[in-house]
């Protein structure tokens, strides 16, 4: 798995008003949607395209296109949800599918309990999106999903991730020999005895859409 932190000034100011405790959740989810594309400029630098032909008003030239099948975007409901927007904002074309995951606070083992994907993922670049890599169990459990199905290329976009989350994301996916990647706007410290990223900016669910 390839890991790459976006250094880009931007990129650290809006995670830090994201990581304030007192920033409120309209400016939260606000935040997280700019983010996010910053992130996915950075994300899609391997995103498959066919050259083309156009007619300019003046002439004609050659561009490109993105290859087909079109690429897929799936947000790990409930807080992936929240950097969708920002996401489809760069890549209109792109289809959508959900998968919904929660863990398991005492074991903090994701179990599915809802999803909406294509049968048939055969060829497809999908990108996944989970705000925060903490133990990396339910993004792992997402890839494999994907590669069961026939994806031959993901990327995973993620607010923040924890060393440990990376760690055992890696080896979980090591015998996939699939392309992964993962990008995220920084890597921090450590998690804490709960499984709760440090100094992260808490849990992102609540803070996009309040506590339930
Ligand atoms: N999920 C969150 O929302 N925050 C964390 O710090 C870890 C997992």
């Amino acid at each position: 798995m390839e890991l790459r932190v976006v250094d880009h000034p931007l990129v650290a100011h809006k995670l830090t008003v994201l990581r304030d405790e007192a920033t409120p959740s309209p400016t939260f989810r606000q935040l997280t949607e700019e983010l996010v594309t910053l992130l996915a400029y950075e994300a899609t630098r391997e995103i498959r395209v066919v050259e083309c032909r156009v007619r300019t008003p003046l002439t004609e030239t050659a561009g490109v296109a993105l290859e087909r099948p079109r690429p897929l975007v799936v947000p790990i409901l409930r807080a992936g949800l929240g950097m969708l927007e920002g996401m489809t904002r760069l890549m209109p074309t792109a289809e959508v599918g959900f998968v919904g995951m929660v863990r398991d606070e005492e074991t903090l083992r994701p179990t599915t309990y809802a999803e909406r994907l294509p049968d048939d993922l055969t060829g497809r670049q999908c990108y996944v999106l989970d705000p925060m890599l903490a133990t990396g169990g339910t993004l792992a459990a997402a890839v494999q999903f994907l590669v069961k199905r026939g994806a031959d290329h993901i990327t995973a976009i993620c607010l923040l991730a924890a060393p440990e989350g990376i760690e055992a994301l890696t080896r979980l996916l090591d015998d996939l020999h699939v392309p992964c990647l993962l990008v995220v706007a920084a890597v921090d410290e450590r998690l804490n005895e709960v499984g709760y990223i440090l100094p992260g900016l808490g849990d992102a669910g609540d803070r996009l859409y309040g506590v339930v």
